[in-house]
């Protein structure tokens, strides 16, 4: 009867810790910086960040865009992983939002922005590791990693949208709209993404996602 009940504590420990057990996915396709391909042909956008786009047959690539790709291809394909989401589960185009992390601990959507391959891009919510990512960027910068080594840019002058963490270009339409408590001026766009906001995509299109 004893020896009976252990068994049963046993099993329902192994049965809970089952339920709580880390799922993984083995990666087998890497679209470009920010997107991979799961073996169960899950299509997974990292959240969080941006990086920079790889060339399509209508449109050259962005700088750092390929290298980004490549560097991100290192570190997951073929590797196992698991996820972290938000409560924003999917983009408008059906891919899972998540966060990446490798076997190691690594995460990868930091891992990208700590060596200057990605820029924070928050969420219709505040995420879990928004404060983390920021910090990793400003470091990067401050250390001249990845596309923000020999950053060149002329003198602008930009809105910066405090609610939707997005800048905009003076004439830009949904910059206009942006309500005097949450404007902000930015005088470059390395100021902008030092304060951890990321281009609109319909005023800099240079920066699709
Ligand atoms: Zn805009």
């Amino acid at each position: 009867m004893k020896k009976g009940m252990i068994s049963s504590v046993i099993l329902l420990i192994f049965m809970v810790g089952l339920s709580v057990a880390d799922e993984w996915f083995t990666v087998k396709w890497v679209d470009d910086g920010d997107t991979i391909v799961l073996e169960n042909n899950e299509k997974i956008r990292y959240i969080g960040i941006n990086t920079p786009e790889i060339a399509h047959p209508d449109k050259s690539a962005e700088h750092y865009g390929p290298e980004a790709a490549k560097f991100n291809k290192k570190l997951v394909l073929s590797k196992k992983v698991r996820l972290e989401f938000e409560n924003e589960k999917q983009d408008q185009y059906g891919r899972t939002l998540a966060y990446i992390f490798l076997e190691d601990g690594t995460m990868v959507n930091e891992k990208l922005v700590e060596q200057g391959y990605a820029h924070v891009l928050t969420g219709k919510s505040k995420g879990k590791y928004d404060s983390l990512l920021l910090k990793k960027q400003q470091a990067a910068m401050d250390a001249g990693k990845g596309m923000w080594k020999d950053w060149k840019e002329t003198a602008g002058s930009y809105i910066g949208n405090s609610r939707s963490k997005r800048f905009h270009t003076q004439d830009c339409a949904s910059g206009q709209q942006t309500g005097l408590k949450n404007r902000t001026a930015f005088s470059s766009l390395w100021n902008a993404f030092y304060e951890g906001f990321a281009p609109c995509k319909k005023c800099m299109p240079a920066e699709r996602h």
